[in-house]
């Protein structure tokens, strides 16, 4: 359920500090150290799921979960009028932290696009 060597496992534990914005029985939700926004937040599951491709049916109440809080917490930090969700999964998505997060975006300016193509 938990790796010992997980930073986002010792943030779940409080063995390192974080902003947080929510938690209950399945997710814990905290500002991200780097923002790329004016709102910028990580909704991960209490349990150890390194990417989104490790994730089964077993996991489904916590995905679920993660999906159905976030509008309610990107409102509560200040996103009046939408945001972006995003996971990035392993090397090709460019995962840096291997324990699966959501990243939620936004403010009061729209976004710039999404991906950017470089050809
Ligand atoms: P990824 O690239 O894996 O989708 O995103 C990982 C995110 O975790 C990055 O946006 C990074 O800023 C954030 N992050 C990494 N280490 C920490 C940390 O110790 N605390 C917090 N709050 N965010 C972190
Ligand atoms: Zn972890």
């Amino acid at each position: 359920m938990h790796d010992p060597d997980c930073i986002f496992c010792k943030i779940i534990d409080g063995k390192i500090p974080s902003r947080k914005l929510y938690e209950d029985d399945l997710i814990y939700a905290f500002h991200d150290i780097r923002p790329v926004a004016p709102v910028h937040f990580l909704i991960i599951p209490k349990a150890h799921i390194p990417t989104l491709s490790d994730a089964d049916a077993t996991h489904e109440t916590a995905l679920g979960r993660m999906l159905s809080k976030a509008g309610e917490l990107a409102a509560e930090a200040g996103c009046t009028d939408g945001f972006r969700t995003l996971i990035n999964c392993g090397r090709v998505g460019r995962q840096e932290v291997y324990h699966l997060h959501m990243h939620v975006v936004g403010g009061p300016d729209p976004l710039p696009p999404m991906i950017v193509f470089e050809r």
